[in-house]
């Protein structure tokens, strides 16, 4: 039997090399868990495309349930070329997942990591830490599965913005700055990042920002069209903090920011809702090398060490703030002194950053 104190982590690896990556995390919290006494057990769920193909549902309400029982969720990655539903649209059970636990915020840290380089030469990219807080539960992916096509001729996606979303964005987003400002030393600002200028939505949305900047006097607020953003996020990325934005607009500018620090094998991601949260790497689930040992589970660690960070402020414990900053150092260490995955040209492959992380949680 469970003892009363521990913390359940439901894990679900995926497919492609969302089980590469997540095996090696699930290890590494082990260690840690041990290394911290902290109460914690996993529990494997599958769900994903080869789980449509073999049984024909890509996540049993029975899986739901108990990842939704879970104190927390760790995601791999879902989805699989040429498995699809009959209607030829891609399978997103984790999608779906967002929307039934009301995932509405997705925490995207773009954190520069010594010794990696990312797409910019300029020495000022190793100061790059930002934030991007997707909207993830309305937007236009409000419209997936309902978008309309009339007559062969025309289709239609509807955007949706909400008041209550926004402003519990706004608050996730002003509330993330302050913490930041104070661990980081320096004043915090929220960028929100829209497109105002044309549409009656984004307008809204800002209206409804500014309410909740008021509200958070020690936090500078501004705004930022989003084709803007686009080129400063190349031309200056190391000046912004947290962006909260749109959900598709938060989908492109994240793959693009990843691309800053080295790629998507180095973007985290934690997708909170008010009672729930799941953890995963930012990526999809990268056929192209999936089964090779490749794959760089560096995303994968970090985001699990966000859910350590979480599962301390939601009261685990002092100790899980802990092992999520050993974590975290562990990780930015090991890159530090030299390991290089194959993804930023070097020869480490899953099991050795593994091991680098692991040799750096020893003594
Ligand atoms: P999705 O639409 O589900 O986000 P995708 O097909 O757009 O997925 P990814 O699966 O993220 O994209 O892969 C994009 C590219 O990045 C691929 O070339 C892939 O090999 C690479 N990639 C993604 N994740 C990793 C990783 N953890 N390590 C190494 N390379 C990765």
């Amino acid at each position: 039997m469970t003892p009363p104190n521990t913390i359940r982590i439901a894990v679900m690896p995926g497919d492609g090399i969302g089980p590469e990556v997540t095996a090696v995390t699930v290890a590494i919290l082990e260690r840690l868990a041990r290394r911290h006494g902290l109460g914690l057990v996993t529990e494997e769920l599958r769900a994903g495309a080869f789980c449509y193909r073999d049984t024909g549902t890509a996540m049993s309400e029975e899986t739901f349930r108990r990842a939704e029982a879970a104190d927390a969720i760790l995601l791999g990655a879902m989805g699989w070329p040429g498995i699809r539903y009959p209607d030829g649209t891609e399978l997103g059970p984790q999608l779906d997942l967002r929307m039934r636990l009301g995932l509405f915020a997705g925490i995207r840290p773009i954190k520069a990591i010594p010794g990696v380089r990312g797409a910019l030469a300029d020495p000022r990219a190793a100061n790059i830490d930002l934030v991007i807080v997707r909207e993830s539960t309305e937007g236009l992916f409000a419209s997936r599965n309902r978008g309309e096509i009339i007559e062969d001729r025309e289709a239609r996606e509807t955007l949706v913005i909400t008041r209550e979303i926004t402003e519990k964005l706004s608050h996730v987003s002003f509330g993330l700055a302050a913490e930041r400002a104070a661990r980081l030393g320096r004043p915090g600002r929220v960028t929100l990042v829209d497109k105002a200028n044309v549409f009656r939505a984004f307008a809204f949305m800002r209206k409804v920002f500014d309410e909740v900047a008021a509200t958070y006097p020690a936090i500078a607020a501004d705004h930022h069209y989003v084709d803007a953003m686009a080129l400063d996020l190349i031309r200056r990325p190391w000046d912004f903090d947290v962006l909260p934005t749109e959900n598709m607009f938060g989908d492109i500018l994240s793959d693009l920011a990843a691309g800053l620090i080295g790629g998507m094998g180095f973007a985290p991601s934690a997708d909170l809702g008010d009672g729930h949260a799941v953890f995963q790497p930012s990526h999809g689930t990268a056929p192209d090398i999936a089964g090779q040992g490749i794959a760089n589970p560096t995303a994968t660690l970090l985001s699990a060490a966000m859910m350590l960070d979480w599962l301390g402020t939601r009261g685990a414990g002092q100790g899980w703030h802990d092992a999520a900053r050993e974590l975290e150092t562990a990780v930015r260490g090991a890159f530090a002194d030299g390991l290089r995955t194959p993804d930023i040209g070097g020869r480490d492959g899953t099991a050795s950053v593994a091991a680098a992380v692991a040799d750096r949680l020893a003594g």
